[in-house]
């Protein structure tokens, strides 16, 4: 196993190590370790995947990966497609979010390297992981987020007992506190941008796990909600090492307040520029990406090999996303979870992608990870009778 930036090509050891010491590149793992036999009942460790860790004493799992993917009859009728849409349930990670998969993986070769402790930045469920990842391995855990983070993933994050540091103003802002405090105090950070090659590596196992779920074969089209976009990667690359170098589609979703990477690919432009300064609910993609733009840029490049598209969604079809999934196929997604909802609906109704393709949507996080917007939400007609009258109507006349 070792690291090779994606940039230059220079090759590095496989230490905990963040960026190409040449051009300041992304690392990635090239021949990745594997253990020697997998962990049953492990999630994406029981698995045959090579997941940069070979020793089974540093995995702390609680069952991260190996996600249903979901037939949707109800949703593909309610959005107009003709042939097969599917979700991939990510919310029920341990977490409630698919940054278990990396977290665990990065905390895994953390531990084999003999780290005494983790940082990660994080717009909420990333730490949430981190925590509980901690927690299960034994380790000291610091979380950094932005003020506004939600209540209910900082509440997460509290009870796994890790140390909350708050920082004001956006997430890069938090990004930047996090590289500081990993540095000082020689902690591995598990940050899930591109910083750490191992968390991004073991995201694959999402891509593994959608062409076997289809029975060995690829979709047209994956719709991924994407902040910085390590899950477009684990997809792509996932889907690639199944299929022999293909790959389905890939769109990458954003939230029309902080859409990066979507202004470079609707401006023709290779280079992903910093966004200001977010305005959207969708906190798990509120990533304007300052100071680490290329991440950005090569998620752009990742979605153009496959010929696909990056499209921004707003926050009022995110609302209405999430009330179609939850009302037409029983998930309850927080409002990033639901973006890749938003945007087929959008690219079915302008004709982008074809009524009858065979589509997967990534629900990236459960629902009670942000519930002040599901307690906002107007209910279902007919689904608001109180209390009081349906009681009236029960008793016999
Ligand atoms: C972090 C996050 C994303 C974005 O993932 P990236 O890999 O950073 O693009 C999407 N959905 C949810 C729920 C997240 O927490
Ligand atoms: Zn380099």
């Amino acid at each position: 196993m070792h690291l090779v930036c994606v940039d230059c090509a220079a090759r590095h050891p496989a230490e905990m190590r963040y960026s190409c010491e040449r051009c300041g590149g992304i690392l990635e793992v090239a021949e990745p370790a594997r253990l020697p036999r997998p962990l049953p009942g492990a999630g994406m460790w029981s698995a045959d995947a090579a997941l940069c860790v070979s020793d089974p004493a540093a995995v702390a799992t609680l069952g991260e990966g190996g996600t249903p993917l979901h037939r949707a009859p109800r949703l593909a009728e309610a959005v107009g497609a003709t042939g097969q849409v599917w979700i991939k349930d990510e919310t029920v990670n341990p977490s409630g979010s698919f940054k278990d998969r990396a977290v665990a993986a990065a905390v895994a070769r953390a531990r084999e390297l003999g780290m005494a402790g983790i940082v990660c930045a994080s717009s909420g469920n990333a730490g949430a992981s981190a925590a509980a990842y901690a927690a299960r391995a034994g380790l000291p855990a610091i979380i950094v987020v932005p003020t506004h983070t939600p209540d209910e993933k900082l509440t997460q994050i509290a009870a796994y007992g890790a140390r909350l540091v708050r920082v004001d103003g956006h997430y890069s802002n938090a990004y930047r506190v996090g590289l500081e405090l990993a540095e000082r105090h020689a902690l591995a950070n598990v940050t899930t941008t591109y910083l750490n090659p191992y968390g991004v590596d073991a995201l694959k196992t999402a891509g593994h796990e959608i062409f076997d779920q289809l029975g060995g074969r690829l979709p047209d089209w994956v719709l991924v909600p994407t902040g910085a976009g390590p899950l477009v990667k684990g997809v792509v690359q996932g889907l690639r090492e199944r299929s022999g170098g293909r790959s389905a589609r890939l769109v990458a979703v954003q939230a029309e307040g902080c859409a990066p990477i979507v202004r470079a690919f609707e401006s023709g432009r290779r280079e992903v520029e910093a966004w200001g300064t977010p305005t959207t609910f969708a906190s798990g993609i509120s990533d304007p990406l300052v100071g680490y733009e290329r991440d950005g840029t090569h998620t752009l490049d990742l979605v153009i090999a496959t010929e696909g598209l990056a499209v921004a969604v707003a926050d009022a079809a995110i609302r209405a996303a999430m009330a179609l999934l939850a009302r037409r196929e029983g998930l309850l997604a927080e409002p990033t979870g639901a973006s890749a909802v938003a945007a087929l609906e959008m690219l079915l109704a302008d004709g982008r992608i074809g009524r009858d393709a065979t589509i997967v949507c990534m629900v990236t996080g459960h629902g009670f990870k942000d519930f002040k917007v599901w307690r906002a939400m107007p209910p279902a007609s007919g689904a608001d009778l109180p209390v009081g009258d349906r009681a009236a109507e029960d008793r016999p006349g």
